[in-house]
C-alpha cells in the first residue's frame, strides 16, 4: 500500500486528519472549510471607526496608514480585538464585510488602484481576484511608462524618497527596479541615490 495523501483536489501532501493534510485540515478546523485562506472581516458594530480613522494621514492623495507596517509594506492595526491589514478595515468600515479568501486564482480580496500598500483611502481600494490585479497591473504599467519619461520625479514624496534610498542600499532594487516601482525615470533614481536630487532629505 502507498502512503495515502490528502484529499483536497489538487493536493499531494501526506494525509494527517479527516482525509486533508495538515495545512487543509488546519483551515477546517479554524473556519470549518479547507479551501478559506483568510476569514471573512465582519463588521463589529462596538467597533468606533474613528478609532481607526485617527490613524490614517488623510490628504489630497493617498492615505497613509500612520501605525506598525508590516515587512511586506502592508499597515497593521488591532480590529476589535483581532490582527488585521489596515487597508482591508478600511475598506469593511466604508462598504462592509469582506467575504473569506478562498485559495486559487479567483480568490477575492481588498486590491489597491494606487499600488501603495500603506494607502487607506477608500476610493483607492477595489474589491477584486488575483486576476483583476493583474489586469489592473496592466493598465498602471503602461500609464507608468508614459509617465516615466516625461516626469523628473516631481510626483515623488519625501517618504518615497527615503524608501527608494533605503531599497537602494540593501541591494533589494538596482536602479531599474526602483525606476519601475515607482514609476520615475532611471536617471532620477540614480541622482536620488547620490543624493544629487532632493538632497535636503536626510
Ligand atoms: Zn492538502
Ligand atoms: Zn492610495
Amino acid at each position: 500500500m502507498s502512503e495515502r495523501s490528502c484529499t483536497y483536489p489538487g493536493c499531494t501532501r501526506r494525509l494527517q486528519a479527516r482525509g486533508w493534510c495538515g495545512t487543509h485540515y488546519l483551515r477546517w478546523r479554524k473556519w470549518g472549510d479547507p479551501s478559506i485562506v483568510h476569514k471573512a472581516i465582519p463588521v463589529y458594530p462596538s467597533y468606533d471607526p474613528e478609532r481607526f480613522w485617527a490613524k490614517v494621514a488623510k490628504g489630497p492623495g493617498c492615505w497613509e496608514w500612520q501605525g506598525r507596517i508590516d515587512d511586506t509594506g502592508y499597515g497593521r492595526c488591532w480590529y476589535a480585538g483581532n490582527h488585521a491589514v489596515a487597508h482591508r478595515v478600511a475598506w469593511v468600515l466604508t462598504n462592509g464585510p469582506i467575504p473569506s479568501g478562498h485559495s486559487g486564482p479567483g480568490r477575492i480580496g481588498v486590491l489597491h488602484h494606487c499600488d501603495n500598500r500603506k494607502c487607506c483611502r477608500p476610493d483607492h481600494l477595489f474589491l477584486g481576484s488575483d486576476k483583476d490585479n493583474a489586469l489592473d497591473r496592466d493598465r498602471k504599467g503602461r500609464r507608468t511608462a508614459q509617465r516615466g519619461s516625461s516626469n523628473s520625479g516631481a510626483k515623488l514624496t519625501e517618504e518615497d524618497v527615503r524608501r527608494i534610498r533605503r531599497q537602494y542600499v540593501w541591494r533589494r532594487f538596482g536602479c531599474d527596479k526602483l525606476a519601475t516601482e515607482y514609476g520615475v525615470s532611471r536617471v532620477t533614481i540614480n541622482r536620488i541615490v547620490r543624493r544629487v536630487a532632493w538632497a535636503h532629505v536626510a
